[in-house]
């Protein structure tokens, strides 16, 4: 993978730049991709911005959340825009498997593939990019990336919007370690662009059903198990339970962090039993490597303290499976 810096004459005159981000995207995704896709547009450039899956609910809000194609409801659209494309951007993800659908598509064009992102151990799929896993999000890459290009000044508040949602979520509302004193001076750079960042959070996490909430109460009850032993608590979600609440895209959104909250845990799963796969997510505190646990035993990775994964194995079977590992390793 190429420096950054020998990407930017590409984008030098008017061209179609296609970006897209991980599969079920979260705030960081939306937010990196629309803040770039906002740069670009404003640059001159003919940009789609196609989100793998469904955007979920608490993220529809976003300034121009309507100009983003799901490629779930229309690939086509999608196909040809990635077709017709000078140059590709992949957003907060580093191994083109993150896209699902989009993964040989990608892989199969002879284009320049550029990526911005802070996961660990990039693969080698990308002609240029930004790898920085210190920082706290893609958002704050972004904002590196817009600054490196010497354009500080064409961040809009739409752009600055944007850009808040994606760290404000992937630090937890600035309190996880990557929060950094570059973190607070971007964010006030940002503040300086008019946001309210006060209704920004109130969107994204203000904004639950009664069912939602509900839902919460019965898994922090039924549904999740401590084990003192280890410093580690798992939550499992089955088809049933979330059919039995009508849980909707997006509903399962931060329920991995709510053990974290409880002294002396320090390691927290979620297991969740999706129609086409098991997936896992797992959250630390301190010096626990959920990354390399996700890729040791899960097919997965993402970052030292909050990574995720998927298993072949039954729903029944993976909690087993995870048990078993969590016994051995002993993690605490
Ligand atoms: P989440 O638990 O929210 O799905 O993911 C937590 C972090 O781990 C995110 O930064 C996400 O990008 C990463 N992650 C989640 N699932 C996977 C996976 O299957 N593979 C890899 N490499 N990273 C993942
Ligand atoms: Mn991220």
């Amino acid at each position: 993978m190429l420096p950054i810096h020998d990407a930017l004459p590409l984008l030098k005159d008017p061209c179609k730049v296609f970006i897209t981000t991980h599969h079920k995207p979260d705030g960081d995704a939306i937010g990196s991709m629309l803040a770039l896709y906002h740069y670009l547009v404003g640059r001159g450039h003919t940009v789609t911005a196609v989100a793998p899956s469904e955007v979920p609910e608490f993220l529809r809000w976003m300034p121009g959340c309507n100009k983003l194609v799901n490629y779930e409801a229309q690939s086509d659209t999608a196909k040809n825009a990635l077709k017709n494309a000078d140059i590709i951007f992949g957003l907060d993800f580093n191994d083109f498997n993150r896209t699902k659908h989009l993964e040989q598509l990608v892989e199969e064009l002879d284009k320049p593939k550029i990526m911005l992102d802070h996961h660990l151990f990039p693969k080698p799929q990308w002609t240029y990019g930004i790898s920085m896993p210190e920082k706290s999000s893609t958002c704050e890459v972004v904002y590196d990336f817009i600054n490196l290009c010497g354009d500080n000044a064409l961040i809009t508040k739409d752009i600055a919007t944007c850009m808040y949602v994606g760290v404000m979520t992937d630090t937890g509302s600035f309190r996880f370690p990557a929060t950094t004193a570059s973190v607070h001076l971007m964010v006030a750079d940002l503040m300086t662009r008019g946001i309210d960042h006060t209704r920004i959070h109130e969107e994204v996490y203000d904004s639950w059903s009664e069912g939602r909430m509900r839902f919460l109460g019965y898994v922090l009850i039924e549904r999740m198990e401590i084990f003192r032993k280890y410093d580690a608590a798992l939550i499992t979600l089955s088809r049933k339970d979330m059919n039995l609440f009508n849980v909707q895209n997006g509903d399962t959104e931060g329920l991995v962090n709510y053990p974290l909250s409880i002294a002396g845990i320090r390691f927290a799963t979620l297991i969740t039993e999706r129609s086409d796969e098991v997936k896992l997510s797992f959250r630390s505190k301190g010096n626990f490597d959920v990354s390399k646990f996700a890729r040791l035993h899960f097919d997965g990775g993402g970052h030292f303290n909050a990574s995720g994964g998927r298993s072949k194995m039954s729903f029944e079977e993976t909690i087993l499976h995870f048990k078993r590992i969590l016994s051995d390793i002993h993690p605490k």
